[in-house]
């Protein structure tokens, strides 16, 4: 098979089956991250269709198989998981895992809540470190860093704030070698930490499979059949009837979407709007902005030189670590700037490097409304780092760490991109799209929000929205409650 592999190392871990790429008209397909065993075939109809097998569809899938039985209002066999390749093939499978409530959005804080706790359910077969997430910012974000600590408190997830020569102390007793003198304020989210990218799909099928949920893999949706609808409130007016696939049409009663970085075809499909008049809690309008935009994201693996770790001083595995200092610019060795900024995330990642080291990444670089999607991830020749990103990611954990200053030799040269398709203001829609078909449009941050899928299996199964989720409506857009309280460079606040 030929696929790139630039660095020649094993792409395929950790699960040895793991299904090469195949091609779908001359197009590499980026393969399910699992084994895929036990497969169901496509029925002919179904109460709940789940077109996606990321974190969002599987989470959505096994939640609301788990309490259709739990509930006796339904049977886990009920629910039908499409995905044209199988658990992981999209950006959930190569994400670098980072599970945060970093957000200035506040909204964002209680679905954070209601995900941390599906982690903590069950932390061995999801993969999740909860290892903590310490972010540092200058002068400039400590306003912002104030009120989400209060928000995140208030949404019950515990944070404590330091700013000053308590943010110095706290980073010097987390890590001695720490180079404090850039970090005025310091967030130390306790809950928060990584997951096992893979893991968490391999638990997740597993889970779906004990159930009873139908997991159909390998085929593909061509689009949905759709009826005037009873302007029940989807965005679209319409509503489905059937979803059509490559192995014949489903019918159903119920759709959810958690189609990642092919949203934008699925919501094309449902009746969604490509351009749309936005207006902002200002009143300023933007007209005819796209609905969509792709973005790639920019991240990277590096082995922990000899001797080196990233522990604390107590020798635990150490807090995912966030640094954005918007006045500090980093510079390569021969002097010249690479950006003006540091913007760097990074945690431990021994299970995706293979051997103790850290995986990160940086801000992601827009595309435009429209991308080459397939192939996708790590087999596009289109859409990998930019070839300053190595030395930039190694500078940026040298000028934190002492331990870290040599870090350019251990980078691990191998393929690490990803695309996704981000909505105008950058932050999630979980909303209707037709009057039965519900879309999880994550804007490409939210492998972390697994919680999104139980709540849209709660809001199912009760026939109420959850409180959680409204914030999160497409009509934001037209009513003003545009999402867009940042001070950042990054989209992804
Ligand atoms: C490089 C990278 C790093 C990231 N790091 C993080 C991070 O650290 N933390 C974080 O919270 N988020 C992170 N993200 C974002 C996160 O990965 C995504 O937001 C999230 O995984 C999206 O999940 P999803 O279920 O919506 O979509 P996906 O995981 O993309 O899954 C969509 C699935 O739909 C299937 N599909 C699509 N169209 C069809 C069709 N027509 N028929 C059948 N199946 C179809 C695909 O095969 C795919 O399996 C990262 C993203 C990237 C790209």
């Amino acid at each position: 098979m030929n696929f790139p592999n630039l660095g020649g190392q094993n792409q395929w871990y950790p699960f040895m089956d793991r299904p090469l790429p195949e091609q779908v008209d001359g197009v590499m397909q980026n393969p399910a991250v699992v084994p895929l065993h036990n497969v169901d075939p496509l029925p002919a109809s179904a109460t709940y269709v789940v077109v996606g097998a990321g974190i969002h569809g599987m989470s959505t899938a096994y939640h609301l198989a788990m309490a259709l039985e739990k509930s006796g209002k339904g049977k886990g066999s009920d629910v039908v998981l499409i995905d044209k390749q199988g658990p992981g093939a999209g950006a959930t499978g190569l994400a670098c895992g980072c599970v945060r409530n970093l957000y200035m959005t506040g909204p964002l804080h209680s679905i954070l809540r209601a995900s941390v706790e599906v982690w903590e359910s069950d932390p061995v077969n999801f993969g999740f470190q909860q290892v903590g997430y310490v972010s540092i910012g200058e002068e400039n974000q400590t306003e912002d860093y104030i009120k989400l600590n209060q928000s995140q408190i208030d949404s019950g997830y515990p944070s404590d704030l330091y700013t000053g020569d308590d943010a110095h102390r706290f980073l010097t007793s987390l890590w001695p070698d720490f180079k404090t003198d850039k970090c005025d304020v310091v967030l130390h989210e306790h809950r928060s930490g990584y997951a096992g990218t893979h893991m968490v799909m391999w638990g997740l099928d597993q889970k779906c499979r004990q159930w009873g949920v139908q997991r159909v893999y390998g085929v593909e949706v061509t689009g949905y059949e759709m009826s005037s609808g009873s302007g029940g409130g989807g965005v679209g007016g319409g509503s489905v009837t059937g979803v059509a696939t490559s192995a014949g049409t489903i019918k159903c009663d119920q759709v959810v979407v958690g189609a990642g970085a092919w949203t934008p075809r699925h919501w094309e499909w449902l009746g969604g709007p490509n351009v749309l008049d936005i207006v902002y809690p200002d009143s300023h309008v933007a007209n005819d902005h796209a609905m969509w935009t792709y973005w790639r994201l920019l991240e990277g693996e590096v082995w922990m030189p000899p001797g080196v770790d990233y522990r604390t001083a107590d020798g635990k595995d150490a807090p995912v670590l966030h640094v954005e200092l918007m006045n500090t610019p980093v510079y390569g060795d021969d002097g010249e700037m690479i950006q003006d900024h540091v913007y760097t995330y990074t945690r431990y990642a021994a299970e995706r490097v293979g051997a103790p080291g850290l995986q990160g990444g940086t801000i992601p670089i827009p595309i435009g409304d429209s991308a080459q999607v397939e192939p996708y991830g790590h087999l596009s020749d289109a859409y990998q780092a930019d070839d300053w990103f190595p030395e930039y990611y190694c500078k940026t954990l040298g000028m934190l760490f002492k331990r870290f200053e040599n870090l350019e030799p251990y980078f691990k040269e191998r393929r690490n991109g990803g695309i996704g398709a981000f909505t105008p203001d950058n932050v999630p829609i979980f909303d209707h799209v037709a009057d039965n078909a519900f879309v999880i449009a994550d804007s490409n941050h939210g492998f972390k929000m697994i919680g999104v899928g139980k709540l849209t299996a709660n809001m199912l199964v009760d026939g109420t929205k959850p409180w959680e989720l409204e914030p999160f409506n497409f009509a934001r857009f037209a009513d003003g409650t545009t999402f867009g309280d940042r001070n950042s460079n990054c989209p992804w606040v």
